[in-house]
């Protein structure tokens, strides 16, 4: 048999460049069981060991296989509440995909395209025939560890409520990851289902100010905390503070959530021509490829080689076919302004060196060699860290010195009852690791209030 996956249709390129419309187009029904009859159905599928919320993955494909697309939805969402967000952002190259027999010779089986053809292709509805439990659980943040937290309380029977900060729900999900990647229809479908199954959520809940984590506790059995790592972080550079030099949070959120780009809408969105993002992970490629979208020339600043870039290769192949100029191996040294704007950013040129602790080869400065590029706006996406609003508010659990939760095996704080996940545990993560995380804690929560 072929050992090459079905490749997946793409926007055509002028689209690409010009709208927010969905880039990769999924599978067709041919497409589909072309893709599905590559799965060998191994007796040990390494595929599922590679899963954190442990999709049994052979199975559904053998549905798919089968034609019985209602049958392997359902199979993925005994273990995934959210299957159509992951089949189209999870890094399964380095999960699922990664661990699958077929990558051995050759390309593993696309675990995720058959993910997504099952989420957006069923007619299940959902239903919300659960037996109550008697406990309440609250959750701080909506994001995917508190989806995932909120999913698996509600089938295990509890009342299951979300405390989120902001007015949309999802988190990443929906003020972070762009429409032409992850339509904002299907992350609002997949919460919706959840809400059918009877978890409440309530928006403009900051807690830590509107309401305490002591209060929730008190009113709660058990609370679940995935508020995420959405705190950006800055070089520390001179000019940082330049008009025009922005996160790529506050860039993203005007984008995606408050559709700034938009003349119907009021949030302003400076309508850049000349746009350099400094970064080389998904976040950057996703706000150079908005900025791209919004109508700029967008140059992407990295200090070490693309080889060395975090962002999954399909981002990193997606933002070069739209025509962001990569400019690597670069580090911002000093952001030029003029009258209080940003006009310009001067970089020093880099070498690689030997690996460092992250596994990656090490940048140095060479002495001397500088490039300076012009731009009317300066995006900064080098990471982020946690908002410190519960750390500051509470005492009653412990944090480390990065400001992240510090929880045991089974996401449990060192306060009874408190459990934490998703990136304000592991700092900035994945989707599906903050999935899992979610997951776990919901089973630690039953297992230790009804003693199984
Ligand atoms: P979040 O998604 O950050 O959600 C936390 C939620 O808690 C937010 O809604 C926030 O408003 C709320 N909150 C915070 N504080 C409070 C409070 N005090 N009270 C109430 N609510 C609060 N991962 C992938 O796997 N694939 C990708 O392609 C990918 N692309 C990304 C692109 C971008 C632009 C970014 C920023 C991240 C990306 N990631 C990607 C990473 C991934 O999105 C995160 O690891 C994941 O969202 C973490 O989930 P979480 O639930 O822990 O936190
Ligand atoms: Fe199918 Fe690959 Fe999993 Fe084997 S490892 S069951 S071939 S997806």
């Amino acid at each position: 048999m072929e050992n090459k996956r079905v490749e997946m249709r793409l926007l055509n390129d002028e689209e690409r460049k010009t709208t927010f419309k969905e880039v990769s187009l999924g599978y067709n029904h041919k497409e589909m069981l072309e893709e599905a009859s590559r799965c060998l159905n191994c007796k040990n599928p390494l595929c599922v060991s590679g899963c954190p919320v442990g999709v049994n993955i052979p199975k559904f494909i053998s549905y798919l296989k089968e034609d019985k697309v209602d049958e392997a939805y359902k199979e993925i969402i005994k273990q995934n509440s959210l299957p159509g967000i992951c089949g189209r952002v999870c890094p399964q190259e380095k999960q699922c995909e990664g661990k699958c027999i077929r990558s051995l010779k050759g390309e593993s089986v696309a675990i995720g395209r058959l993910e997504r053809y099952a989420s957006d292709n069923n007619n299940v509805i959902i239903n919300n025939k659960i037996t109550p439990n008697g406990k309440k659980i609250a959750i701080v943040g909506s994001g995917p560890a508190g989806l995932s937290c909120a999913a698996e309380a509600i089938k295990l029977g509890f009342d299951v409520t979300i405390y989120e900060a902001l007015h949309a729900s999802g988190g990443v999900l929906t003020y972070g990851i762009p429409e032409f990647r992850l339509p904002k229809e299907i992350v609002k479908k997949e919460i919706d289902d959840l809400i059918k199954l009877g978890v409440k959520i309530k928006n403009d809940y900051i807690v830590g100010r509107t309401i305490l984590v002591s209060d929730l506790i008190k009113e709660n059995d058990a609370i679940f905390i995935g508020s995420g790592a959405g705190v950006p972080r800055f070089m520390g550079i001179p000019g940082e503070n330049l008009n025009g030099v922005m996160s790529a949070n506050e860039f993203l959120t005007r984008t995606n959530l408050m559709k700034g780009y938009l003349d119907s809408y009021d949030t302003p969105l400076k309508k850049a021509k000349k746009v350099v993002v400094v970064g080389g992970g998904n976040v950057a490629m996703d706000a150079s490829r908005c900025a791209k979208r919004i109508g700029a020339d967008v140059t992407l600043v990295y200090r070490r080689s693309k080889e060395e870039m975090p962002a999954r290769l399909e981002e990193i192949r997606h933002a070069e076919e739209e025509g962001i100029s990569f400019c690597t191996l670069t580090n911002p040294i000093h952001i030029n302004g003029n009258d209080g704007k940003i006009v310009s950013v001067t970089c020093q040129k880099m070498a690689l060196g030997e690996p460092d602790e992250s596994g990656r080869r090490s940048f140095i400065p060479i002495p001397d060699a500088y490039v300076t590029l012009d731009c009317d706006v300066l995006i900064m996406a080098i990471g982020n860290y946690p908002n410190p609003i519960i750390k500051d508010t509470t005492s009653l659990f412990s944090f480390s010195n990065k400001a992240l939760i510090i929880v045991d095996e089974n996401q449990k704080t060192t306060c009874d009852n408190v459990y934490a996940g998703g990136d304000i545990v592991t700092g900035a993560a994945t989707v599906i690791s903050a999935m899992g995380a979610g997951k776990k804690a919901a089973q630690s929560i039953y297992k230790a209030l009804f003693n199984k």
